[in-house]
């Protein structure tokens, strides 16, 4: 036995290099890390029709590979594949970030691995990301009561308020059918998707009216709600967009807080895309309102240029998120005494879980708020300044003036059907691959949209995809 445990051991200390060998593979993959960065102005934003990497290409093996080969397939089979969201080329969907800073911070959470999701198994890292919340509290106006957690990203955290929704409101599954959820056709389909996944799929949906800038009326809510209770139905929840995804609408937050009040509504914000133009005194005005909300759901994976991974739900009474995700089990019992706080497990679907405070921490407190507001207001800018621009490109008509940054347009050809224009336009910046652009369907019509939050899209970004769209509208025009 004795032999046995010695070579067991021998190869499973393989698990936990000693310092020379990870010096070794850090040096390296911090070397391709920095030639990554390093060649991205070289390097696409979209690459149309790569060849699609077979699964036996990613397959472990007993044996052991070297850094070198791993980083090459990294390289090969996933890098140069699809969007390139490190790229300040991205003006599509949703751009992502990935600020350095915040590798870091996830490399020493990986390394430290503290216990994020339990105050008694690390009350460092359970306080310090409920000081994050309390200040993206504070950022959005929600009163002391308020509380939060850090979550993956957006459709998780608007996951947890429709559950946290459905649980202040006493919804059981047989009265689900009576309750009516306003939502407007900007709404993000994850709330579609996160009333199925918390079992209130079968709520009646009303789409509200929206304005010519696809902004949520408040009259036609209140009217719907009215008629809705008149037909002994129950008006449940209603959902803003702080910024809705297709077309960076923002939705008139004061007024719908308004009608939530008279009807007795959950007013849930959804803010993943704009909520941190709070940051700035332009965002303030705009999303001026959602400090009246119940549940408000922000995503620094975009606003704040984290790395994907990073969202965050917020509710104006942490106990209502306690009361929707508390629960305990005898093996717990020592974890029970949590300084009289709750900790991130109480808030939360997820028990165990990464420290993603770290992440979030590390370049906030390194880089300091200043960079962040200015980035925002510089993103704010380039949305008006692509627009002006593209309004003196013959043929090319700009949807609504941006309420945060998000263009939309279309192409006029002299001749010739739109849409068939416009598609084309797309196809060909998209093989183009400098830059990338995304579509969608505005009242049955094929738009093209720009949207600007890559933390490192800048003027040159932005002139260099002007001239783009120019040439390529010109060329197909020409035939
Ligand atoms: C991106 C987005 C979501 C979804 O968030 P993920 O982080 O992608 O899960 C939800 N709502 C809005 C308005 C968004 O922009």
């Amino acid at each position: 036995m004795e032999r046995e445990l010695h070579r067991l051991e021998a190869m499973a200390r393989q698990l936990d290099p000693d310092a020379a060998v990870r010096h070794e593979m850090t040096r390296q993959a911090f070397e391709f890390a920095d030639h990554f960065v390093a060649s991205l102005a070289e390097r696409p934003t979209y690459r149309a029709n790569a060849a699609c990497p077979d699964l036996a290409a990613f397959r472990p093996e007993d044996t052991a590979g070297s850094i070198r080969e791993i980083l090459d397939v990294l390289e090969r089979e996933v890098l140069d594949t699809g969007i390139n969201p490190a790229s300040g080329g991205h003006f599509g969907y949703i751009p992502g970030g990935g600020i350095y800073p915040s590798a870091l911070g996830d490399f020493l959470a990986d390394v430290t691995n503290s216990y994020s999701g339990v105050y008694f198994a690390s009350p460092g890292a359970a306080v310090m990301e409920r000081s994050l919340v309390r200040w993206m509290a504070d950022l959005v106006g929600l009163p002391p009561g308020a509380g939060g957690d850090l979550t993956s990203g957006g459709s998780i955290a608007n996951l947890a308020a429709v559950v946290t929704a459905r649980e202040a409101c006493g919804i059981r599954a047989r009265d689900v059918e009576h309750n009516v959820v306003y939502l407007s056709g900007q709404t993000h389909h994850c709330v579609d998707k996160a009333l199925r996944l918390a079992g209130v799929g079968d709520c009646v949906i009303r789409r509200v009216a929206m304005d010519k800038s696809w902004r949520m009326d408040p009259a036609a809510l209140a009217q719907s709600a009215a008629a809705d209770r008149a037909a002994g139905l129950r008006p449940w929840m209603v959902v803003a967009s702080a910024g809705s995804t297709d077309v960076g609408a923002v939705d008139p937050l004061g007024a719908i807080a308004d009608v939530a009040a008279e009807h007795r509504l959950w007013n849930h914000v959804d803010a993943a895309y704009g909520g941190f133009f709070l940051l700035t005194s332009a965002g303030r005005q705009r999303l001026a309102g959602i400090e009246r909300a119940d549940t408000v759901v922000l995503d620094p994976h975009k606003g704040l240029f984290l790395p994907f991974g990073s969202g965050a739900i917020l509710a104006r009474d942490e106990r209502q998120l306690a009361a929707a995700h508390y629960y305990t089990a005898d093996y717990m019992q020592d974890a029970r005494d949590a300084g009289g706080v709750f900790s991130p497990a109480d808030l939360g679907p997820e028990l165990t879980r990464p420290f993603r405070g770290l992440r979030l921490w590390l370049p906030l407190k390194l880089l300091g708020l200043a960079p962040f507001r200015a980035a925002l207001e510089e993103k704010l800018l380039l949305a008006r300044y692509f627009r002006e621009r593209l309004v003196q490109i013959r043929g090319f008509e700009p949807g609504p003036a941006p309420d945060l940054s998000v263009v939309t347009f279309r192409y006029h050809p002299a001749h010739g059907d739109i849409e068939t224009h416009n598609k084309a336009l797309l196809q060909a910046v998209h093989r183009d691959g400098r830059y990338f652009i995304s579509s969608t369907q505005l009242d049955g019509q094929y738009t093209l949209r720009f949207a600007c939050l890559h933390v490192r899209s800048h003027r040159r970004e932005v002139d260099g995809l002007l001239a783009l769209l120019e040439q390529t509208a010109a060329r197909i025009e020409s035939g």
